[in-house]
């Protein structure tokens, strides 16, 4: 049965760092004494949790904590990540630390903290299944969208006068890949390693599929948490290639390379997404490359060789073993095609945006018609959709930042400005 609907000003589908972000930057302006805006959040996972799957000890993340869901957006907000060091207790550990790059379990328990802290209603356990467009905009509440869910205590809506859909990323897998227990994406890798339940003591064989920095972490973490297995890294290219993160590069990341990217000719911002992939894509932290390559080495020294490079190669085929997955691979380079048995296939091969292609496809309209404008709105044939707003899947438009946390903060300002700036939004947190 449909529990009872209720409105709220903004519905965001998704509290991963985009929405949390947003949900950031409207509690400030509450706070400021602007007219209230509510926030609704709409959570499928049960509680918060950043990429769980990819929890692995040590691993640290990939951007400064300076750019937190807030600080490029307002330094001197109380939900940075320096805020939330000092509400732990930990200011000057940090700082004695001297990086800044604290571990994802850190940034998880920051992100974690900004869900709890902020004043929007973060509902867990709850699927968003359809976002409809209300007829006009003459309903008596100014309600615009009608957003349905599935949560834990059934099927129910929620009325919206703008929806921000941030729902991430889906797993990449390669066509040869049908998942189970012993064959998925790394995405899910310790969930699936603790329902397997593999004895650390036996001599286990793994296949790592991928040369990003997922392949990299999960090759490392089997080769510790397995001390007498072996573990096995195919990529396509000669060997992995290092992230490029020397400070002129990384500029493809501010939040003025928005506009760049945003204005520029379609073969201009191709090339320049092609010139600048090793920013982010099928590149490894240079310090994670060093330390694997310590280890090979020093198993070429003691002969106890574990860690396994197979460049140049791809998976042609895998199919569930007795033992676990029997899996051919091919060198591309001898031509030389090999069958062998692996405990388990870990597929690090990415992931796609999975933008609003869930929340819309109801309403009949060609993804090709779908785009997303400069700010943050959502158009079909070039025409705003007003109140409805994407997070996340607009790299092909905004530019390489669009997936990372680059510029979570200053994109949650600007969708903010534009939530405001909406005439009937304004007019109904007016009272008016
Ligand atoms: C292992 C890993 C490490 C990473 N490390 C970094 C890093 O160090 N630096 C960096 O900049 N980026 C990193 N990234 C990229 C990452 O995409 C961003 O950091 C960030 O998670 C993007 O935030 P988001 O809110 O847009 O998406 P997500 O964090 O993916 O959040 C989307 C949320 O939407 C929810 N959702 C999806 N569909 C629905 C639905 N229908 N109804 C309700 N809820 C739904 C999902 O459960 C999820 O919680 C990493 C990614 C991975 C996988």
């Amino acid at each position: 049965m449909a529990q009872q609907q209720a409105i709220a000003d903004v519905v965001g589908i998704g509290a991963g760092p985009s929405n949390l972000g947003l949900a950031a930057a409207v509690h400030e302006r509450n706070k400021a004494g602007y007219p209230s805006l509510s926030m609704a959040v709409l959570e499928r996972k049960p509680a918060f949790a950043w990429h769980p799957g990819m929890l692995l000890d040590g691993a640290t993340m990939q951007i400064a904590f300076l750019k937190d869901l807030v600080t490029l957006r307002n330094p001197r907000s109380p939900f940075s990540f320096l805020s939330y060091l000092e509400a732990r207790g930990r200011l000057v550990d940090f700082i004695n630390h001297q990086t800044f790059f604290p571990t994802r379990v850190e940034f998880t328990d920051y992100l974690g903290w900004v869900a709890e802290s902020v004043d929007a209603s973060i509902s867990y356990g709850t699927t968003v299944t359809a976002v409809e467009r209300l007829d006009g905009s003459g309903t008596p509440d100014g309600a615009r969208w009608l957003v349905r869910f599935s949560g834990p205590d059934g099927d129910g809506e929620l009325r919206a006068r703008s929806v921000v859909v941030a729902t991430g990323l889906r797993e990449r897998l390669p066509e040869w890949a049908a998942t189970g227990p012993r064959l998925f994406h790394n995405h899910r890798l310790l969930e699936h390693l603790a329902a397997a339940d593999l004895d650390p003591a036996a001599p286990h064989r793994f296949l790592v599929v991928g040369g990003g920095q997922s392949a990299a972490e999960v090759a490392q973490h089997l080769h510790r948490s397995y001390p007498e297995a072996v573990v096995e890294c195919a990529f396509n290219s000669y060997g992995f290639q290092p992230a490029d993160d020397s400070p002129y590069a990384n500029k493809v990341f501010d939040p003025a390379a928005v506009d760049d990217f945003f204005d520029a000719e379609d073969d201009v911002r191709a090339e320049l997404m092609a010139r600048h992939a090793t920013t982010n894509y099928g590149c490894v932290d240079l310090e994670l490359i060093n330390e694997l390559y310590a280890v090979e080495y020093q198993e070429k020294v003691t002969g106890n060789r574990r860690l396994l490079m197979r460049p140049v190669t791809e998976v042609r085929a895998a199919a569930p073993s007795n033992t676990g997955v029997r899996v051919e691979l091919h060198d591309r380079m001898s031509e030389r095609t090999t069958t062998a048995e692996y405990t388990a296939v870990v597929c690090a091969t990415g992931f796609r945006s999975i933008g609003v292609s869930d929340v819309v496809s109801d309403w009949g309209v060609a993804p090709e018609r779908i785009r997303v404008g400069r700010d943050y709105r959502l158009t079909i044939d070039g025409e705003p959709v007003p109140g409805l707003y994407v997070q996340g899947a607009t790299e092909a438009t905004h530019g390489l930042g669009s997936t990372l946390l680059s510029n979570v903060a200053v994109r949650a300002g600007e969708i903010l400005d534009g939530l405001v700036a909406d005439t009937s939004l304004t007019t109904i947190a007016k009272g008016a």
